[in-house]
């Protein structure tokens, strides 16, 4: 691959702007979490290479090819690109594992709904239409959704292939031009990514990516004038940072900022089934999910037997890497193992229950591993029960009545994503009226894999939605076209 030269253990990127592979002065180290173990160098950007980056994007998108891309072209260029994908997608989810320390079995997992994002904005790409608006004989009024210009895609990186692809395709299939800026910790299936994206044809300059800090490359990206839409993953507070930075340029944002959402489970559920996905919810991508299932409320009646029933199902799981045939890997860095450890300290400190988990696992291995642990005992608004985690660390919250757990489900600053369990048809409705947030899952949670619906939060989990027909409103903008003829 010319962008990647190999020594026996090491790799060095190159980073891709204007559509060639450009090296830089400076490099940094990127490690494999489930072994501690240095893998690869990739460039750190100057603010002279991402102005680079913004330019080239800027071209193609005034100027370039691109521009007689008719929509059916745009949408046939995508297919190709899934294509590519799947042919390539044993390769992509094992950089995706060696980067982030998911099982080889998620990461093919996501690597394919990446490439269903493509699928599914390819065939949307002709079908982006305006309305005509009767106003009144002898005018002519529509609409026409246009593409914003230059966007840009700040990645995290618990799920950086899918997540890259989930914004990247909608913007190409509306006619955008792209520059990415992935997490330093897993850059490398984005690298990779690029070098499909070009391999189908992709012109030269809509799709560009730049490496280095958020800090320094991301802020330059939010704060560049010539930026027209930032799609954001990530904290909260670096969301702030960004929305801030995009004040100034009046740019528009897709902030998608985590949660910490409640699975509600009342005595009259199946209780097996709930159980089971209540534990998987916490523990797929070992708790690094932004919609993970982090508190459960469940009805006092049960709580003794369900806490039980939730504890077998995560303590039945393997840790460990994909070498080991494990089913949930390590955290992404050794800084977020301490994180996880210093919540759950803070939470034994303050007289918690731990029914499971809360240390590291017992395995030969210098990777970032947790076990997974379930906390009972503390209050609603305790801080276990209100901040985000981002670890395998699930709060147990008991609640009476209905109304007691709507006001625990909505009593934090985040509005992601819910789960209610019960076979009362009438409860879950009640419920699912009532709490605010992005999606509710009624008997489920996160089915299917996602890329049809939209997908987004309330409160403090952010501003606008993705996936689904309704992310192309966010990568498009309404020109009205008013014509007088008599
Ligand atoms: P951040 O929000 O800081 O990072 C996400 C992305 O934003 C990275 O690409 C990062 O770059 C970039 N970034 C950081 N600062 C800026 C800035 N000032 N301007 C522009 N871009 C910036 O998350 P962290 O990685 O620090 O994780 C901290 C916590 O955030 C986690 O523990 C979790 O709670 C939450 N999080 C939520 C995610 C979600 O899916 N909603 C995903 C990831 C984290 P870089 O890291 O390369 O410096």
């Amino acid at each position: 691959m010319g962008n990647v030269q190999s020594t026996e253990n090491l790799k060095s990127y190159k980073m891709f702007v204007g559509g060639a592979w450009v090296e830089t002065s400076e490099t940094s180290a990127v490690v494999n979490p489930a072994t501690g173990e240095k893998i690869a160098e990739v460039p750190i950007a100057t603010i002279e290479e991402l102005n680079l980056a913004v330019k080239a994007a800027k071209d193609a998108f005034d100027h370039g090819e691109w521009r007689d891309f008719q929509p059916v072209e745009r949408g046939r260029l995508l297919y190709k690109v899934a294509n590519l994908i799947r042919q390539n997608q044993k390769e992509i989810a094992e950089i995706e594992m060696l980067d982030t320390g998911k099982p080889f079995n998620i990461a093919m997992f996501e690597v394919e709904i990446g490439a269903r994002y493509y699928e599914f904005y390819a065939g949307v790409a002709d079908k982006i239409m305006g309305e005509t608006i009767p106003i009144k004989d002898g005018i002519l009024d529509f609409t026409k959704r246009e593409p914003l210009g230059v966007t840009a895609h700040i990645i995290p990186w618990n799920g950086p292939f899918q997540m890259t692809s989930r914004s990247v395709a909608p913007a190409l299939a509306t006619g955008n031009t792209v520059v990415i800026k992935p997490a330093q910790e897993t850059p490398l299936s984005t690298l990779k990514l690029a070098e499909i994206l070009d391999e189908a044809g992709v012109p030269k300059g809509v799709v560009n990516v730049v490496t280095g800090s958020g800090r320094v490359v991301g802020n330059a990206l939010a704060t560049h004038p010539d930026i027209r839409h930032i799609t954001f993953t990530g904290s909260v507070e670096t969301g702030k940072t960004i929305m801030k930075a995009a004040a100034e340029n009046i740019t528009p944002v897709t902030l998608e900022l985590g949660g910490k959402s409640p699975q509600v489970v009342f005595a009259d559920a199946d209780l097996e089934e709930a159980a089971k996905v209540v534990a998987s919810a916490i523990t797929l991508n070992t708790g690094q999910v932004c919609s993970a299932g982090s508190r459960l409320l469940v009805e006092r009646s049960v709580h003794k037997e369900f806490v039980e029933k939730v504890k077998t199902h995560m303590e039945t799981l393997k840790i460990g890497s994909s070498e080991d045939n494990a089913d949930i890997g390590p955290l992404i860095t050794k800084n977020q193992l301490e994180t996880v450890e210093a919540y759950v300290q803070y939470a034994k400190d303050n007289g918690a229950k731990i029914h499971c988990g809360g240390k590291r696992p017992n395995i030969d291995s210098n990777g970032f591993y947790y076990e997974p642990t379930l906390v009972d005992g503390i209050a609603p608004d305790s801080k276990l029960a209100q901040e985000e985690i981002f670890g395998p660390v699930l709060v147990v919250l008991p609640f009476d009545t209905k109304e007691e757990a709507l006001e625990i489900a909505n009593g934090t600053e985040f509005g992601l994503s819910a789960g209610i369990w019960t076979s009362n048809i009438n409860t879950a409705h009640w419920l699912a009226d009532r709490i605010k947030s992005g999606q509710v899952y009624i008997n489920s949670y996160s089915v299917g894999t996602g890329v049809e619906i939209p997908f987004g939060g309330s409160k403090k989990s952010g501003i606008g939605r993705e996936k689904g027909l309704e992310a192309l409103k966010y990568y498009t903008e309404v020109k009205n076209v008013a014509i007088k003829y008599m």
